[in-house]
């Protein structure tokens, strides 16, 4: 018997979420057995948690975390076996399939990665699915080619804009964060911010298509009116990233970047990323994300903590990345 957190619906539909002992033959069917070391809470999970699961959980009794990272303990798939290191993130592991509240999950072996040498299973859930998306941003801007001058990173406090933010410093890029937490700013200047930008500053209807050619790269964690904003400030030619909806799912933008600058929007999706680009970017995290700053962004939690902050990074409440030991 094992703890997981399940998430049951009653008669009239509503939903509660418990730390329960559960046996392996309650697991969904997959090829391999891994027992969990770390989970993490993304926004996602949040919504996973929360009345009705979101729009995002199908199926009842459920168990949420759509990240985790552990070690193989059976595989009948040939590339695992018992003792290797594994992380998964994504694949809707968590929202459709059962995910990594527990202290084990069985998956495909087709949704797990081995972990790359330079990174532990407690680091790899500090990086968790909103690292990984911010090193496949990261790799989206370099294949568009970086400006020179500062790449701008939205919602820089949480989770993607963290992980963002240490990356392209330790890159050598200037790097510009917005956020709407102005107590956050020492936090953002220790892992390699050297502008902060107030939400107010840049989270207004766009009046101009075109402002002062500005950014020379975006990673935007916020979408909506900040989105739109931002793409008329950015250098001739220069990428965004369109990675998260923070603020809004709208795009309250005109064309007018793209036809007269240039400007590029790349879509970044983390989900059902192709296995080959997964293993880039988890090797170019183990290598490019210096770990003493994902160290400082680190908020470690139990289990028990899971209803607490899977509702607090709803409201925008969570800084940096946590980390849950689910043993
Ligand atoms: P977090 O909650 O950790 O970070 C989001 C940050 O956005 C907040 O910390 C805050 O930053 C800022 N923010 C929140 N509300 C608003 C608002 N109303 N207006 C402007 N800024 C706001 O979440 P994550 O970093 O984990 O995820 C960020 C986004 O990316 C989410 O929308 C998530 O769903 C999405 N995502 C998408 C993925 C993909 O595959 N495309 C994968 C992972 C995440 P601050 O306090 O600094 O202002």
């Amino acid at each position: 018997m094992f703890d997981a957190m399940i998430v049951t619906k009653d008669d009239e539909g509503k939903t509660s979420a418990a730390l329960t002992q559960i046996s392996v033959d309650d697991l969904p069917e997959g090829e391999v057995l891994v027992a969990v070391e770390y989970t993490t809470v993304n926004y996602k999970d949040g919504l996973c948690m929360s009345p009705g699961g979101g729009g995002l959980v199908r199926n009842y009794p459920h168990v949420p975390g759509i990240d985790f990272s552990g070690t193989v303990e059976a595989s009948s798939d040939a590339r695992y076996k018992a003792g290797d290191k594994v992380v998964l993130t994504g694949w809707r592991v968590g929202e459709a399939h059962w995910g990594g509240y527990a202290q084990k999950a069985r998956v495909k072996a087709d949704w797990l990665v081995p972990l790359p040498a330079g990174i532990d299973a407690r680091q790899a859930m500090a990086v968790g699915t909103a690292g990984f998306t911010s090193m496949l941003s990261v790799m989206a801007l370099e294949d568009h080619g970086i400006k020179s001058g500062p790449v701008l990173v939205t919602g820089a406090a949480g989770g993607v804009g963290s992980v963002a933010v240490a990356i392209l410093a330790a890159l050598g890029h200037e790097v510009a964060g917005v956020t709407g937490r102005p107590e956050t700013a020492d936090y953002l200047k220790s892992l390699g911010a050297t502008q902060i930008v107030a939400r107010e500053e840049i989270n207004e209807t766009v009046k101009r298509p075109l402002e002062g050619e500005t950014w020379g790269g975006c990673i935007d964690a916020v979408g909506g009116a900040m989105l739109a904003r931002v793409l008329g400030q950015m250098q001739y030619g220069a990428s965004v990233a369109a990675v998260g909806l923070a603020g809004g799912a709208g795009l309250p933008a005109t064309v007018i970047p793209f036809l007269l600058r240039g400007v590029n929007l790349l879509g970044i999706d983390s989900v059902m990323q192709p296995y080959d680009n997964r293993l880039r970017a988890w090797e170019r995290i183990a290598k490019d994300l210096p770990m003493d700053k994902l160290e400082s962004m680190i908020v470690p939690a139990k289990m028990s903590d899971l209803p607490k902050l899977t509702a607090d990074i709803l409201t925008g409440q969570v800084k940096g990345r946590v980390v849950v030991d689910v043993n």
